[in-house]
């Protein structure tokens, strides 16, 4: 088990909860401990997967994988889109990351691209980046500039190269965020902005969900649980301050936990269809969340806009 917390350097003794999870969503065999420090709350997977290992879980995780890069309706329908996400709780970048004349964006874990494409055909420069060898090459036949990560703890740009920086549901993937966090403040220029959205495990949902936290737990890719805190002392170390934070719960992910909950021998359950996803059940499930939501802050997927000193 590993001693020290990575975040505030207290030591693991009595005072660390331990969590042992299943992966409730891929249906991988196995379970992982995870620790949470009593001092500041940052929650570990201990140990750490090795490469080999993070290799044969990803192979799982993008088995059925389509990379389908058609535009869709919210890029020809911006306000609607915006509109929508009000309601749904969606957390899509194109709705917050304030792009500037003349600014260079990085998507780091760019994935299907949906993203970058809209911005892209907005006539903003911005260049993606991920690990998964057919993403990057479906990207660049349909004729967007992404770059493949060889390592995760590497970025491959050179320092100072962009002025605005966004992570979707990546950085609780990484390894070593230190390292990472170093190599987001290289390729950034000075004053440039950092958004990173990550699940949010001081969100009101984990309390009442529990283990059926699924959309956040999701081991074995999760290895770090972040609050606004814990992510914030990282970032802190690095040259980042804060600017604002906000959090939201997508609908998606509230499906998905209450599927956790009520199926609760059900491992597969990012292939498993239930009346929830009803288009009447999920509109209803929309409303309600919005409205259950209003008096809490913390909620399931926690954005935070950091800036570099
Ligand atoms: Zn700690």
């Amino acid at each position: 088990m590993t001693d020290i917390c990575i975040c505030c350097g207290a030591h693991f003794t009595s005072n660390a909860t331990q969590y042992i999870l299943n992966d409730r969503r891929k249906g991988l065999q196995g379970s992982w401990l995870l620790i949470e420090c009593g001092t500041c709350g940052l929650i570990s997977m201990d140990p750490r997967p090795t490469d080999k290992q993070l290799d044969s879980y990803y192979a799982a995780y993008s088995k059925d994988e389509v990379v389908d890069l058609a535009p869709h309706a919210g890029e020809r329908y911006p306000m609607l889109r915006k509109i929508f996400h009000k309601l749904s709780g969606d957390v899509d970048p194109r709705d917050f990351v304030h792009v500037y004349e003349g600014a260079r964006v990085l998507d780091y874990g760019c994935g299907h691209a949906g993203y970058l494409r809209d911005f892209h055909e907005r006539g903003i420069s911005i260049i993606g980046a991920d690990i998964a060898d057919y993403v990057v090459k479906a990207c660049l036949n349909s004729g967007f500039d992404v770059r493949k990560v060889d390592d995760f703890s590497k970025i491959p740009f050179s320092d100072a190269e962009f002025d605005i920086i966004y992570l979707m549901q990546v950085f609780e993937h990484l390894r070593d965020p230190h390292r990472f966090l170093s190599e987001l403040s290289r390729v950034l220029k000075k004053s440039g902005d950092l958004y990173i959205a990550v699940p949010n495990s001081a969100s009101i949902w984990r309390k009442l969900f529990r283990k059926n936290w699924v959309s956040g737990w999701f081991a074995p890719f999760h290895l770090f649980h972040y609050n606004r805190n814990t992510l914030e002392k990282l970032a802190e170390r690095h040259g980042f301050y804060v600017e604002k934070w906000w959090s939201n719960t997508p609908v998606m992910w509230f499906k998905l936990n209450l599927k956790a909950w009520l199926y609760s021998k059900n491992n597969q359950l990012d292939w498993t269809k239930s009346c929830l996803d009803s288009p009447i059940l999920n509109s209803l499930l929309m409303l309600v969340l919005r409205i259950i939501e209003l008096p809490f802050r913390d909620r399931d997927c926690l954005v935070i806009k950091f800036k570099k000193k």
